[in-house]
């Protein structure tokens, strides 16, 4: 009760006031919030501002840029030319009744990544005249949009690049799809007999299919389908290293993950295979330590670690030829180039010298042949090709109105409000915000008690608003924001709503919270004054966009500009000027993840209810098939089929399967096609 109790006992004396003049009725509050923008409006704003601002030459070179006409432009062929203005490309595209929000896929961008990977790795080669090859696969887990895989495998063949399936159907994809000879086929992820015998049975369609154990169980499944299909498979272990991912993604690797086999496991798959003569079949190493790794020497330690193990398993007589390094390598979403987990402390080709030399010295020390390099880059292939275009529907500002002049006889509060918003300057700004909040705080307590009108209420909350304005375009000016004044941003922030569902198209930064580059594709050669978070159509609170990147750590607002109204208005209502943001590098793992990641489907659900008996199965709902799963994706499952058979009846001819092999593997395919999408035993 104290401060209410001053409040009301203090008579005209206005103990915020931090001038000598009392407020007078009639006297304006100076709302010159906008006094720095009216500064800098003497300074003209330029595209190079504008790069400056959203950092696009940092996560968008060489694919984004912006024109001099202030549109964002996509050269997808990266530096060898050719560029398109995006906006000009989102108004065509909307004549054409594509309407937002749109999701536009540049393959030559997928393209570009892919012989950009490559040519870090020839280069690193050379540079280390390494004695061997690198043989790169995209695990389809990363994207498995049918279009997607298609191009890639395509874009692919030049590199004998290949697939990677962490699951039966992305193996099922992987089957139809890969045709380039001598590409790999890696084949991770938990395996039921069915998985094992397809990816066995593909040998015969001239696939390299690597069939990697993660579990110990796996062990016995291959060795009894290899005998009884007299097939001699291609086998793979994957390790658990000591060496701990960073980041988000940190839990993939270390003793405690998920996936791989410890180091006494290993060794008894070594035993398992050796005691029944198939050591020869053990060929590759993989391991996987998470993805968007953010530092090169997570990177260094677990290839020196893997290598190590390479090594140690060719001396125990494994017959050891391919070395798979998994995925990890990352984008910097951020543009930063830090190690911080939006960025990443190197480039690709950093990344491929540490791994062509690393390698190179463990097995040179041992004096064994070079192993053939394999990554699973999904992230840093798939990442940049598509751009997600969405527009703003409006806005609210619930904080912008200009409070009334001060009338004679106000409350007290008001007036120390008043006071306090007309004197505020760079000198008191700061001090100045703790007694708007104060003054703030007090209106609240004086009405609950019954002391202030709801009128009165309402001219206080306007007032401490236009305190906050103020004190923020102060702040805004200043090289250093105290902490205290942080939050006042966000709290003051316009909330842009926009016609997307964050929990469909971005589903990460709903999830992990992880960031992408958001901005205007126009209206760059323009301040924007506006500060604003983005809400989405959903009813859902968290479907919301309010972590932004920056150069240091993230911002919780992001810059935008006040829409505007049409200057040509349709039957005299003025319209609003279409607003369109991109939302970039969210070509991998964004459009399926939300609910097929690696293309496990709906579950089966029943319903039980309780009967006197016991209780009844009143409905049973199946759950998704492989079959319908790859639909979502594109896939058009007779193709699919149609392709093995056809592949099926060339190895018939040319003797490479028997009849018994193609009717197996046909059943096989088409049985998995209509099974459940989870695992059977
Ligand atoms: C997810 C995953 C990848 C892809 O990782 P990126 O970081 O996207 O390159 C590769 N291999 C395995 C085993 C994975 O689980």
């Amino acid at each position: 009760m104290g401060v209410l109790t001053s409040t009301i006992g203090n008579s005209s004396d206005a103990d915020a006031a931090n001038d000598n003049q009392p407020p007078q009725p009639g006297d304006d509050v100076s709302l010159e919030t906008n006094s720095h923008h009216s500064a800098q409006a003497a300074k003209v704003w330029t595209i190079e501002d504008s790069e400056k601002l959203y950092r696009i030459q940092g996560w968008g070179e060489p694919y984004f840029s912006i024109n001099a006409a202030g549109h964002v432009t996509v050269s997808p062929k990266g530096d060898r030319g050719g560029s398109l203005d995006l906006l000009e490309l989102v108004e065509s595209l909307r004549l054409r009744n594509l309407g937002l929000p749109l999701l536009i896929r540049f393959s030559d961008i997928l393209e570009d990544r892919i012989e950009r990977l490559n040519a870090c790795f020839a280069k690193a080669i050379a540079r280390y005249s390494y004695p061997g090859k690198y043989q790169g696969v995209f695990p389809v887990k990363c994207n498995q949009q049918r279009h997607l895989i298609e191009d890639l495998v395509r874009f692919g063949q030049p590199y004998q690049f290949g697939l990677e399936a962490g699951s039966k159907p992305e193996l099922m994809i992987a089957l139809a799809t890969l045709k380039t000879p001598n590409s790999l086929l890696i084949c991770n992820g938990y395996k039921d007999r069915e998985y094992i015998e397809t990816a066995l049975l593909a040998t015969r369609l001239g696939q390299k299919p690597l069939v990697v154990l993660e579990q110990l169980e796996e062990v016995q499944l291959v060795i009894d389908a290899a005998r009884q299909l007299g097939i001699e498979p291609m086998l793979g272990v994957r390790a658990k290293l000591t060496t701990k991912g960073t980041g988000r993604w940190g839990d993939s690797a270390g003793e405690r993950a998920k996936f791989g086999l410890t180091i006494p496991e290993i060794l008894t798959v070594v035993d398992q295979l050796k005691a029944v003569g198939m050591l020869n079949s053990l060929q590759l190493l993989h391991f996987h330590i998470g993805s968007q790794i953010s530092s090169i020497s997570v990177i260094k330690d677990a290839i020196r670690e893997a290598s190590q193990i390479y090594v140690e398993l060719s001396a125990l007589g494994a017959n050891m030829q391919y070395l798979d390094v998994g995925g990890g390598l990352g984008i910097d979403y951020d543009g930063s180039k830090t190690n911080f987990h939006a960025s990443k402390n190197y480039n690709m080709q950093n990344y491929a010298n540490d791994i062509v030399a690393e390698v190179k010295e463990a097995c040179e020390g041992r004096q064994l042949p070079m192993p053939v390099l394999i990554s699973e880059s999904g992230r840093a292939i798939a990442s940049h090709q598509s751009v997600l275009i969405f527009d703003v529907l409006g806005t609210s500002d619930v904080h912008a109105q200009t409070p009334a002049p001060l009338e004679e006889k106000e409350h007290l509060i008001i007036r120390n409000l008043w006071e306090t918003c007309r004197t505020i300057s760079v000198e008191n700004y700061q001090e100045a915000y703790h007694d708007a909040i104060q003054f703030n705080e007090e209106a609240k307590s004086l009405f609950s008690l019954g002391y202030l009108t709801l009128t009165q209420r309402a001219r206080a909350e306007q007032l401490y608003w236009a305190c906050c304005q103020k004190i923020l375009g102060i702040s805004r000016t200043q090289d250093y924001v105290p902490d205290d004044l942080e939050e006042l941003e966000k709290s003051m922030a316009s909330i842009y709503y926009v016609n997307l569902s964050v929990f469909q198209s971005v589903p990460d930064s709903w999830a992990i919270d992880q960031l992408f580059p958001i901005m205007p594709i126009h209206r760059l050669d323009e301040e924007p004054t506006c500060r604003g978070t983005l809400a989405d159509l959903t009813c859902d609170s968290d479907g919301k966009i309010d972590q932004f990147i920056d150069l240091r750590d993230v911002k919780s607002v992001m810059e935008l500009h006040p829409l505007r109204e049409e200057t040509q208005k349709i039957a005299n209502s003025p319209v609003k000027e279409p607003y369109y943001l991109g939302l970039f590098l969210a070509g991998a793992y964004q459009e399926v993840m939300g609910n097929l990641h690696n293309l496990f489907g709906d579950t089966n659900a029943v319903h039980i209810q309780l009967t006197p008996r016991g209780y009844e199965i009143e409905q049973v709902v199946k759950g998704d098939t492989v079959k319908e799963v790859l639909g979502y994706v594109q896939y058009d499952v007779e193709d699919m089929v149609e392709s093995i058979r056809r592949r099926t009846e060339k190895a018939l001819q040319e003797n490479h399967i028997t009849l018994k092999e193609a009717q197996r593997l046909l059943q096989n395919y088409e049985r998995s096609l209509g099974s459940y999408t989870y695992l059977s035993y």
